[in-house]
């Protein structure tokens, strides 16, 4: 069997979007799977779309996300160059191959010696291909009028330099947008003009939105840019994930799975057919887990410069880990440790109804005051003495289980649940625990009676 080539073929446009990620990884698991080669080429043929920094922007993220690849304007390799503006001879080449043997023709502009090249559309043949996820497809030439292979200041194309590319790169299977689909046709005109095999075929599905609808660069309420996840902190290993199950599922038990996992189950045959929706849920449970795996070393390290920006001062390294392991298990992106935190030291001190009513209800106030009479000599205010403290408190009120944790908890914090309170406690600091227990024995008229 031949060795499986693959490609992806951005157009140096902007940053990378999800829907062009996805087609990027797809051909990374296609040609990780099979041991082939995986090959970045840039289309920049389309001049006054191109943008600055278009083209190592994409290739940024894409090693953000873990993807390598073999061949590349960057890297080099065989087939070069991989830029098409740097191929032009060769399209130029083979356009003048076609015009000879009446193939194409030159469609001159007014009053000018300067020409396009259209490309002479076959009269009654019918192209068929089998495409990799949506099977048997079928045009008739007369759907397709003569159309331009060359434009007048010498730049092929599209749909002319992709073919001369992928031949000549010789490229084995074609991974991309179904929005593609109609451009196949005329590509296959071009493979029949030369003689050449041609690659097999695979248009994957649109990624659509929660209301059904494609997601589109305009849609706000889903973040579509690669490089928007990695502000937030989104974990690279997670979207990977994540992108990899947009339109295949692989046999497997979990959807957690890691790249040499997913490497190892890809299969075509299990590119989904519906289209794939872009489920935000799906994406917090999936990156929140990965976030879950980190070792407190590691998300400490991750959320510095996030503390950092905020202006949030990090009084020390045990004060940090301390930090992280209390709101681990809640993040759903690294980022969001900000505002964890900002709820968690805000000043405005207020009790819920419910809260305030759960402290009605069970008589806390005497609780309440002997807490505080405990905490008043809690010198250390460290874990393991709040945690004696709470304890002391229970045995000195007679008071035990949910009506003391949570009496002590709402007291202190506010809120009727929540992360280890010992921790909590010594986090927030003497001061501002006092003071709100302090408020609250007041709320309750405890300093009137
Ligand atoms: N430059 C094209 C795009 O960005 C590539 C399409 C293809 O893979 O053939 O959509």
């Amino acid at each position: 069997m031949k060795k499986v080539r693959v490609r992806y073929a951005p157009s140096p446009t902007g940053l990378l979007h999800i829907g062009n990620a996805r087609s990027a990884l797809f051909n990374y698991l296609f040609a990780r799977h099979y041991d082939g080669d995986f090959i970045i080429r840039i289309e920049d043929t389309d001049t006054s779309r191109n943008v600055p920094g278009g083209e190592a922007s994409q290739l940024k993220y894409l090693s953000w996300l873990g993807l390598t690849w073999d061949e590349s304007p960057d890297k080099g390799g065989a087939y070069g160059p991989y830029r098409q503006l740097e191929r032009l001879d060769l399209y130029k080449k083979y356009a003048n191959d076609l015009l000879e043997r009446g193939l194409a023709y030159k469609e001159y502009r007014e009053n000018s010696d300067k020409y396009a090249i259209r490309f002479k559309v076959p009269e009654n043949v019918t192209y068929t291909f089998n495409d990799l996820v949506r099977g048997t497809l079928t045009f008739e030439s007369s759907e397709v009028e003569d159309w331009i292979m060359m434009k007048d200041n010498g730049i092929p194309t599209y749909n002319f330099a992709v073919v001369i590319d992928d031949h000549l790169m010789d490229i084995t299977h074609v991974l991309r947008g179904e929005e593609h689909i109609t451009n196949t046709p005329k590509q296959l005109m071009v493979y029949d003009a030369f003689g050449w095999e041609r690659p097999q075929f695979g248009h994957m599905t649109i990624i659509v939105n929660e209301q059904k609808k494609k997601l589109s660069k305009r849609d706000h309420n889903v973040m579509q840019y690669i490089s928007q996840y990695e502000e937030k902190g989104y974990l690279p290993e997670a979207m990977f994930n994540f992108i990899s199950l947009l339109g295949f599922s692989p046999k497997s038990e979990t959807e957690i799975l890691s790249k040499e996992e997913i490497v190892k189950l890809f299969d075509p045959t299990r590119l989904s057919k519906a289209p794939a929706m872009f489920d935000k849920d799906k994406l917090t449970f999936i990156n929140s887990r990965y976030i879950k795996a980190l070792t407190d070393d590691t998300l400490a390290e991750m959320v510095k410069p996030y503390l950092e920006k905020d202006g949030i001062e990090i009084k020390s390294e045990s004060w940090l880990l301390e930090l992280v392991g209390l709101f681990k298990d809640r993040l759903s992106y690294v980022g969001e440790i900000t505002e964890y935190y900002k709820n968690f030291f805000h000043d405005d001190f207020k009790l819920s109804e419910e809260a305030l009513n759960f402290l009605v209800e069970n008589q806390s106030l005497e609780l309440l005051k002997i807490f505080k009479s405990v905490l008043d000599k809690d010198e250390a205010f460290d874990k393991v003495s709040l945690e004696q403290a709470i304890k002391d408190t229970g045995k000195e009120a007679n008071v035990k289980g949910k009506v003391l944790f949570m009496s002590t908890r709402i007291a202190t914090t506010g809120d009727m649940h929540g992360p280890s309170l010992p921790v909590s406690l010594s986090l927030l600091g003497r001061n501002i625990v006092l003071k709100r227990l302090t408020q609250t024995i007041d709320i309750l008229g405890g300093n009137n009676a």
